[in-house]
């Protein structure tokens, strides 16, 4: 007879662990017991660091292991506790109001079922958890500061903000600006996937007590297959250990996989719903370089410095994509003398719309998702790439600029995931409800980033979390 449990949980990442704090913090699971199941190790940031060159630090290749793909298109994420907490920047704008609404205001894409005034609170929850940095003044509305102060912006971000106000900002991040919690200072050493003085929140540095919460049993080496089904319902959870293929019972069954392996499990599941893989996508980046002259980039406080919305949010997104500006602040100089620091490296970053083209689909093996990626550069995301030029020649112009270019291509990757489970308020339209409870399989949760419909230029992981404490909030109610 398989082992019964209240909640099972898959996956130790930023969507798992938000909802896991929440329940565990709900009177109403007192004597409640919870099975965590995480397909990789434990591998401590003091072991990463003394590895550092060792087999367990991540590489853009590594998780090519875990699924199957003919694309050149690689998806990055770190299979192991804490999932890609371990290696993420933390990078943590929010999203805009009209990012929810892309339909309805743009005439493109899907509006989301739940808008931004209905996150907020839960922004703001995520934003204390996570003591993130940030300025007063934000492009989008916020009913609480953030918790730290922001970091200092660089001489170069300091012209763009007196330029465009508000719309050009000191980076909202995890990266702690002060101590804070037993996280170090944010020293701008820029190698964010190792953090030496783990200056940004990870699943490490922040949650650890929930695992060792004593009705919480978290079993490593246990990759979920599947889901058993029974009717509308799920009973109970497949899963792989050394080997062998295990079942365990669960009430209650919350998937934090990532987009990748949150769709392959429901596909290995039955669900037949034609959204259910359709759409994985990301944001596209391409990097441009910046000299000046005689103006020298000075005194930027983390690795990156200042968010641009200047070219985000506007009825041009009814044709071309809102882009969202980073401002680098990596060790680099100009190999000229007297000249070394006169210079700027931005990444402008566009959204994208997700494309039936591209999918998760169920491989020969039933541990691996294959993944089809033809819609590489979709027409909404090259209409703007070819804008680019145009629009730095209008927001850039008035600094004295030498010269400047962008690299040759785009970047093979933002590290993001999104889009192959969407909410939706009607199963004929995505897999999860707004809640992101399963539109079949009514006791399944299924978080992350798979369940955007729309995949904004603003990073992920902030929203993705606030939607995990607003998803527990409204199954405990
Ligand atoms: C290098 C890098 C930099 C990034 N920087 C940023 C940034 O600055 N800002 C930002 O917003 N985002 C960033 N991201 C993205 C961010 O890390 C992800 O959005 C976030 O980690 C997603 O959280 P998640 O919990 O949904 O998934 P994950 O972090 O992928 O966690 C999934 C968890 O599930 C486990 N798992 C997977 N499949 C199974 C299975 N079948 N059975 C059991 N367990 C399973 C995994 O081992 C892991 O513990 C970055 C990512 C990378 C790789
Ligand atoms: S810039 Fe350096 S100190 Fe700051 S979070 Fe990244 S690695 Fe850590």
């Amino acid at each position: 007879m398989a082992d019964m449990y209240d909640l099972v949980l898959v996956g130790t990442g930023f969507s798992s662990s938000f909802f896991l704090k929440e329940y565990l913090e709900h009177p109403s699971s007192k004597n409640k017991r919870i099975l965590v199941l995480e397909r990789g190790l434990m591998h401590s940031l003091k072991k990463r660091l003394q590895n550092k060159n060792g087999e367990i630090s991540i590489d853009i290749t590594q998780p090519r292991q875990t699924y199957i793909s003919e694309a050149d298109k690689p998806w990055v994420f770190d299979p192991n506790f804490g999932g890609s907490s371990n290696c993420w920047t933390g990078c943590t704008p929010r999203f805009m109001p009209n990012d929810f609404r892309m339909q309805s205001v743009y005439g493109v894409g899907t509006d989301w079922p739940v808008q931004y005034e209905e996150l907020e609170n839960y922004y703001v929850k995520a934003e204390k958890i996570m003591d993130i940095s940030g300025p007063s003044d934000t492009p989008y509305p916020m009913s609480s500061p953030y918790p730290l102060p922001p970091s200092a912006l660089s001489t170069v971000d300091k012209l763009l903000q007196k330029e465009y106000g508000e719309l050009y900002i000191s980076q909202p991040t995890a990266r702690s600006t002060i101590p804070v919690n037993g996280r170090g200072a944010c020293c701008s050493s820029a190698v964010c996937n190792l953090c030496p003085v783990d200056a940004k929140f990870t699943i490490e540095n922040g949650f650890i007590s929930l695992y060792e919460d004593l009705r919480v049993t978290l079993q490593y080496s246990c990759q979920v297959l599947s889901l058993e089904t029974n009717g509308g319902m799920a009973t109970g959870v497949i899963y792989r250990e050394n080997g062998q293929e295990k079942t365990v019972k669960a009430e209650t069954i919350v998937l934090g996989a990532n987009a990748l392996f949150n769709a392959h499990i429901l596909l290995n599941s039955g669900d037949n719903n034609p959204w259910t893989g359709a759409g994985i996508s990301e944001q596209t980046g391409i990097f441009g370089h910046f000299t000046y002259d005689g103006l020298e980039n000075l005194g930027a406080s983390s690795i990156i410095s200042a968010n641009g919305f200047m070219m985000y949010d506007g009825n041009h997104r009814s044709e071309r994509p809102a882009c969202l500006i980073e401002s680098f602040n990596t060790p680099i100089i100009r190999n000229e003398r007297g000249k070394w620091r006169q210079l700027s490296l931005f990444k402008f970053i566009f959204e994208d719309l997700p494309s039936e083209k591209n999918k998760v689909i169920r491989s020969d093996d039933p541990a691996k998702p294959e993944v089809i990626y033809q819609d590489h550069h979709s027409p909404y995301i090259q209409k703007g790439l070819d804008s680019l030029p145009g629009l730095i020649d209008k927001y850039f112009s008035f600094l004295p600029i030498e010269n400047w270019h962008l690299d040759p291509s785009a970047q093979p990757t933002e590290y993001h995931i999104c889009s192959t489970a969407r909410m939706s308020n009607t199963k004929d339209q995505g897999t999860v409800d707004k809640h992101l409870v399963h539109h079949d399989f009514r006791n399944v949760l299924v978080l992350g980033s798979s369940s955007f419909p729309t995949v904004t230029p603003a990073n992920p992981t902030l929203t993705l979390s606030a939607l995990s404490i607003y998803a527990a909030n409204h199954y405990l109610t």
